[in-house]
């Protein structure tokens, strides 16, 4: 009867052993699942964070391999720790290169400027103080810049009214711009200056004065290719320049170019700032992730080595109650033994699950909140990508016409002229120029000129091939980069560009006025340096002119 009990008692022990066993292989496998979907999300993460870095990338790539190639958490761990110190530096590099971002603005602004001579030095120092990167967020800059504008616009009215000594007046604009009127009362009573009729200002110098003011200021805003938000205001202020009159000051049309400036630079300053953010957080957490898989391994070594103690703990039992059975003198002292082994083994087993019960569920905690991590990052990641694309293509893009910038054609002819030299295809660049555009802007104004070039714009873009590229390369001109075809295949597509041109009706103030545009195409050739392929289609497009525009001449 009792050793019935016992043999029972051995029975219960011996499947509770297997069904922990089998309780243990269940755990193991879940726990392989999860881990294998960590790594596919770690994988894929990689992925978002492609093209940003070169180094990075390499270490992404090895990432992804070791991933693909499971490989230990310790040669992750290492992986894991490089890309952390690259983002660290990527982080730094970031910051720098976009403090000089910047400055762009202003320096673009500055090199648009077409100054007086006599303002040489001060612009000189001026875009030394830009590039340097002690300039990065200086308020004092923008002063200087304004200051530097003031100082250009003072001369172009001393050139205007010459013999007039400009430090001996107090209040330069105010003076310059005063209406002609009181202006030779002012010079009667200044005794130092001879009040001669050629000393004076006259109303039609002050006019001049004027209209060459307006005329550097439009051009400067003309040639700033600025982000599309920005566009509304710089038509308002354009708009603004147009309207001043002589008498009136200038001081508010420069406080607003100065306030536009500033604005650009804090947008480019906030941007910025959520590229340093982002890439801050994602150093963090994968930081995070790296130590949320250390541990992970840690629980994983743990229950491993666990299980092997159980079961020699339970090997020793066993081979306890064979002991005690072969030496057994007693039925009692037997019943005894055997109840002791087995009390043993149900005490490991109870503890030997508890232990994995508490692991199972940290690992688990960790698998949540590692995933969760994950997808964060992954939706970052994206938001990110998808902002960078957004500013390459806007960098890329002319804000007025919406057809590649200057910026877009460069790149396109470094890619086009490297293709030209590996597989020998023609390529032919085509200069256009609109005919007479400044008669468009004086007569009907700067917003017909500003519709003109949109029109154009979108009537080369429309008509040119496929493989053809147009972009606007200046003021009213636009680049043309055409493959595969011989020159005079290229000139039949162009001369039917010229016809769609001449074809679109224009209508201003109830008037309708044709456009025309003149271009000069340009094969590359052998020895040639791109800038000496686009001067001989500039001088093909200046013959073009002179033979009477809306033309299209070929280079000599
Ligand atoms: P030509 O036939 O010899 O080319 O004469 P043109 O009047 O077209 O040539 P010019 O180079 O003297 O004038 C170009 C004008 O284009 C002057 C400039 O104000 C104007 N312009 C340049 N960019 C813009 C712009 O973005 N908008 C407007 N409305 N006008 C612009
Ligand atoms: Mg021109
Ligand atoms: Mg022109």
């Amino acid at each position: 009867m009792e050793i019935e009990k016992d043999a029972q008692e051995a029975l219960q022990w011996k499947q509770k052993y297997f069904a922990h066993l089998e309780e243990s292989e269940r755990r193991e496998k879940q726990w392989q699942d999860a881990e294998e979907l960590l790594r596919k999300t770690i994988s894929r993460l990689t992925l978002a964070a492609d093209g940003l870095d070169a180094a990075l990338d390499r270490q992404l790539r090895d990432l992804r391999n070791a991933i693909r190639d499971r490989a230990s958490t310790a040669q992750l761990d290492v992986l894991l720790e490089d890309m952390s110190r690259t983002l660290v530096k990527l982080d730094g590099q970031r910051k720098r290169g976009r403090q000089d971002a910047g400055d762009a603005p202003l320096l673009a602004l500055l090199d648009a400027l077409s100054l007086p001579k006599g303002t040489g030095r001060q612009s000189k120092a001026l875009r030394k103080r830009l590039q340097s990167a002690a300039a990065a967020g200086d308020a004092a800059a923008i002063q200087a810049f304004a200051e530097l504008i003031h100082a250009g616009l003072e001369l172009a009215a001393d050139a205007a009214s010459p013999g007039v000594e400009s430090a001996a007046k107090p209040g330069l604009l105010q003076r310059l711009f005063r209406t002609g009127q009181d202006q030779p009362q002012d010079r009667v009573a200044d005794a130092a200056l001879p009040a001669s009729p050629g000393v004076a200002v006259s109303s039609q110098a002050l006019h001049q004065a004027t209209d060459s003011i307006r005329e550097i200021l439009i051009r400067l805003l003309e040639r700033l290719s600025l982000p599309e938000e920005f566009v509304a205001e710089l038509e308002a202020i354009r708009d603004q320049i147009e309207k001043t009159a002589d008498g009136e000051t200038w001081d508010r049309v420069l406080e607003r170019i100065a306030d536009l400036i500033q604005a650009i630079r804090s947008q480019t300053q906030k941007e910025k700032q959520g590229i340093e953010n982002f890439l801050k957080q994602l150093t963090e957490r994968l930081q995070d992730v790296d130590r949320q898989l250390q541990s992970s391994g840690q629980i994983h070594d743990e229950s491993h080595q666990a299980g092997e103690q159980l079961d020699t703990a339970v090997k020793r039992e066993i081979s306890g109650i064979g002991a005690s059975v072969r030496d057994a003198t007693d039925l009692d002292q037997l019943k005894q033994a055997v109840q002791t082994h087995v009390d043993t083994v149900i005490a490991h087993l109870d503890r030997h699950r508890e232990a994995e019960q508490r692991r199972y569920q940290q690992a688990g905690q960790q698998i949540a909140a590692m995933s969760a991590r994950l997808n964060e990052m992954e939706g970052e990641a994206e938001a990110l990508r998808s902002r960078v694309n957004e500013e390459r293509n806007q960098a890329m893009t002319d804000a007025l016409t919406g057809i590649p910038n200057r910026l877009a054609y460069e790149q396109r002819l470094e890619q086009e002229v490297a293709r030209w030299k590996r597989f020998g295809t023609p390529l032919v660049l085509v200069v256009w120029d609109i005919d007479h555009f400044k008669r468009v802007n004086d007569r009907f104004g700067h917003k017909a000129g500003d519709k003109v070039l949109r029109t154009i714009a979108r009537v080369l873009a429309d008509h040119v091939r496929e493989t053809d590229f147009v972009a606007r390369y200046g003021g009213e001109e636009f680049a043309m980069l055409m493959t595969g075809s011989a020159l005079d295949a290229c000139l039949h597509v162009a001369e039917k560009l010229r016809a769609a041109v001449e074809g679109t009706g224009f209508h201003f103030r109830d008037e309708a006025v044709t456009i025309t545009a003149s271009c000069g195409l340009a094969e590359m050739r052998d020895g040639d340096s791109t800038e000496q392929w686009f001067e001989r289609a500039d001088r093909a497009l200046y013959r073009a002119k002179q033979e009477g525009r809306n033309r299209c001449e070929l280079a000599s």
